[in-house]
């Protein structure tokens, strides 16, 4: 499998970097019919939850990773509440190198965490939120065998932006997208990989609708959120660390950035899996809920839209026993009993 730095050659630049890859990238763009039928338009799901490590993140820890090979570091760190360590960790075990991750104490979806084990990863909780956690992560820095791979490593935004090329190559030009926010790094790779394809093709630009969870919506608010708190744990962050960037391409787009309530989130995530057979994890649906909630104050209607849909449902089993769940019929060990049911 050749993964988006050797797809995307021509416009993700690695230098003499030797390309590297765990087959990330090439996600299904699936056209959503009970959307589509609900808005009166065009909509279609990016499944970013088919990347290697089970969200999009993967997209942007292997140009990291790469640069981080060619640099000769021996160590990966990161502060994350989970999908970044998660792959950061898978690229550093296939890789040969350490992954440390710091975390917030408690607050963690176990999916997440558990990926971070399995791949051997070092895992340090803090007494602290995840601002603590990158606050300290920044000052790592300056160590030379230490790669910082957070959004703020700009390889990440290289990587990431490789979904944008992948829908204007698949389904050509649309009029919007929408995407969940959290630090805003995906916001701002999509913005810039849309840019650079129009640069190259020629494509009309789409508005850019960035959707916070309503407890931790500081670029909603225009300030920063002390603590934090919704069911969607991806897109917890008080202090986005690429907030100006997610305005700039909200404002130069004409889209906008708005919050939706744990419980639209809620009913999304599960809409998602029961009309569209789409698992993701909560913060994942925040895009779609968005795209609901906003519909008709936005002009969605005869539009083509792509929601990103940007992590697996598998990373976090308590959510969706918790919201999710369906009966289970205890029977006899006999057909009858069985057919009943069935019928
Ligand atoms: C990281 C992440 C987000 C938020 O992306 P940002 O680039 O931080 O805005 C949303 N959903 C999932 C599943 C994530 O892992």
């Amino acid at each position: 499998m050749n993964g988006i730095i050797e797809n995307y050659k021509e416009l993700i630049d690695i230098g003499n970097a030797r390309p590297i890859s765990m087959g990330e990238g090439g996600t299904p763009l699936l056209r959503s019919e009970f959307l589509s039928k609900k808005i009166n338009a065009d909509v279609f799901i990016k499944v970013e939850g088919c990347n290697p490590s089970g969200s999009f993140k993967d997209r942007g820890m292997v140009v990291a990773v790469c640069m981080a090979l060619h640099n000769k570091k021996k160590v990966l760190v990161c502060a994350s509440t989970g999908n970044t360590s998660a792959s950061a960790s898978a690229y550093a075990a296939k890789f040969g190198l350490v992954s440390a991750i710091i975390v917030p104490n408690g607050n963690i979806a176990k999916g997440k965490l558990s990926q971070a084990m399995a791949f051997g990863a070092k895992i340090i909780a803090i007494d602290g939120s995840f601002d603590d956690a990158l606050n300290i992560v920044r000052k790592l820095e300056n160590y030379d065998e230490i790669e910082i791979v957070n959004s703020i490593n700009p390889y990440r935004i290289e990587g990431q932006k490789s979904a944008a090329f992948e829908i204007l190559d698949e389904i050509g030009e649309i009029d919007s997208l929408c995407i969940p926010v959290g630090n805003a790094g995906n916001i701002t790779a999509y913005w810039k990989g849309f840019k650079e394809y129009r640069d190259k093709f020629k494509f009309k630009l789409p508005k850019m609708y960035g959707f916070q969870a309503e407890g931790a919506s500081p670029i909603v608010r225009g300030e920063v959120v002390k603590n934090p708190e919704t069911i969607a744990t991806a897109i917890r962050i008080g202090n986005p660390a690429s907030w100006d960037k997610a305005n700039e391409a909200v404002t130069d787009s004409k889209g906008g950035v708005h919050s939706v309530s744990d419980s639209e989130i809620v009913e999304s995530y599960k809409n998602l899996a029961r009309k569209d057979g789409i698992f993701c994890e909560p913060a994942s649906a925040a895009g779609i809920a968005g795209l609901i909630k906003f519909s008709e104050s936005h002009k969605f209607s005869g539009q083509k839209i792509v929601c990103v849909v940007t992590g697996n449902g598998l990373k976090d089993p308590e959510t969706s026993e918790k919201h999710a769940s369906s009966d289970i019929f205890e029977v006899g060990a006999n057909i009858n009993d069985v057919l009943k049911i069935i019928r």
